[in-house]
């Protein structure tokens, strides 16, 4: 028998140890990381290279819903991973068959397009609603008109569209007909929307602008105005999505339905993977040939998928999750009254929450963060003045409990940075 090139090798893939100083000496600066390096995580439990254990209140920002390693999700991997990996777009492939019609059963969409990332789902949406407006009013109709403070992304495209110029600063020419409107306001909407627009598109709940989400009668102006200019409503629900808000996608809480809607983090769990969903009338401009991905669609990533889904998308799951958030609310509710000087608010939807500094500490939310972890509780930042947390959807009472006294203890290092002795 022939051994597989490879196979007998193992003894000669040993690797050097490496720490939080070797990012710096091997990896191009795009990230801040923090010291510690985490090397195993199960649940919402997290383990670093010291082996300290932290509450991970961040989902790996909103990915991982259903905690780390889930077991169903690790299984679905492994069959996976023993029957085929990547045959790519010239064949169809079974599990991202079973994916696109369970997605499509479960929303208002008749057709799916898969991608690797959040970027690339909106993406393809951006371009899809350029082509179709293209192909059904004219090249005139190009324009897309996007929030403030919105994020959609890294890729030039969809950086541009996002709503914070400090991401775009250095990378000019960017693409044009962009145009960005306050979030929530009706009426500077209802002016920017005219015929020249193609598509407009919005989080449902901004994640990265400061956990902020739309008013209902917001989506619902937008639906109007967008019909009155045959405009294409875009729902970026990459980090809203997958059961976040306690439905499976926070459209459906809010009654208003997209022509577009694309998600991506939470869908594999942690297994890269985006898609966008649409209608069957929309879908059909975008022929063999005019978009594509090498990966997008591959087996493991949809197979991993579909398990994901199947798991969220129950009555029970969803029940249990606006449950867990109600608990967690109230919980937050006390520690902002208890933290006046500190906290003025708590907003957010869902498990998808975040805690908005008062005056005296604007602009400090970094150091919350990181008194939390050195507290043994990872969470997260949404610009300078809002601590944002993501826990696992699968979170439980007990956790919620040592999640707040741990946060508790963090607070109190920063109002009385003499009390932190370590
Ligand atoms: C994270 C995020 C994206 C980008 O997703 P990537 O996978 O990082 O490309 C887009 N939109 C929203 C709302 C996000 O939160």
């Amino acid at each position: 028998m022939n051994a597989i090139p490879g196979q007998d090798t193992e003894s000669g893939f040993a690797v050097e140890p490496v720490t939080r100083q070797t990012f710096d000496e091997v990896m191009v600066p795009t990230y801040a990381p923090s010291s510690m390096v985490p090397v195993r995580a199960q649940g919402l439990n997290l383990w670093d290279q010291e082996g300290k254990q932290y509450l991970d209140f961040t989902a790996g920002i909103a990915v991982t819903g259903l905690g780390h390693s889930h077991p169903a999700v690790v299984e679905a991997l492994r069959t996976q991973a023993d029957k085929l990996w990547h045959a790519g777009n010239g064949y169809t492939n079974e599990p991202v068959l079973q994916l696109a019609r369970a997605l499509t059963e479960a929303t208002f969409a008749d057709r799916a397009f898969f991608s690797n990332s959040g970027a690339e789902a909106n993406e393809a949406a951006f371009k899809l609603a350029r082509k179709y407006a293209h192909a059904k009013f004219g090249p005139h109709k190009s324009r897309i008109v996007s929030c403030l403070n919105s994020f959609h992304g890294r890729t030039l495209f969809t950086v541009s569209v996002g709503g914070q110029s400090k991401y775009t600063e250095g990378y000019e020419p960017l693409p044009a007909e962009l145009l960005h409107v306050p979030f929530n306001d009706i009426e500077a909407a209802r002016a920017a929307i005219t015929d020249e627009v193609c598509a407009v598109v919005v989080e449902p709940v901004q994640g990265e602008g400061g956990v902020m989400p739309a008013d209902p009668a917001y989506l619902k102006a937008l639906r109007e105005f967008c019909n009155a200019r045959g405009a294409l409503l875009i729902f970026d629900e990459v980090q809203c999505g997958m059961g976040r808000t306690g439905k499976l996608f926070a459209y459906m809480g809010y009654g208003v339905t997209p022509d577009i809607l694309t998600s991506a983090k939470a869908l594999g769990n942690g297994y890269p993977i985006g898609a966008m969903l649409t209608t069957e009338t929309i879908a059909a401009v975008f022929t063999p040939g005019a978009h594509g991905t090498t990966f997008g669609g591959n087996p493991l990533a949809t197979a991993v998928a579909l398990r994901v889904l199947q798991i969220i998308n129950t009555p029970a799951f969803l029940a249990r999750v606006n449950q867990m958030a109600q608990y967690l609310v109230g919980k937050l509710a006390v520690v902002v009254r208890d933290y006046p000087k500190m906290f003025s608010l708590v907003r957010g939807s869902g498990l998808m929450l975040g805690i908005v500094l008062a005056d005296q500490y604007l602009g400090k939310a970094k150091d919350i963060v990181k008194s939390a972890e050195a507290h043994g509780l990872m969470l997260l930042i949404a610009g300078p003045d809002v601590v944002r947390l993501l826990p696992a959807l699968v979170v439980s009472e007990e956790q919620i409990d040592e999640g707040i006294s741990r946060l508790r203890q963090a607070i109190d290092a920063v109002i009385e940075p003499t009390s932190v002795n370590q």
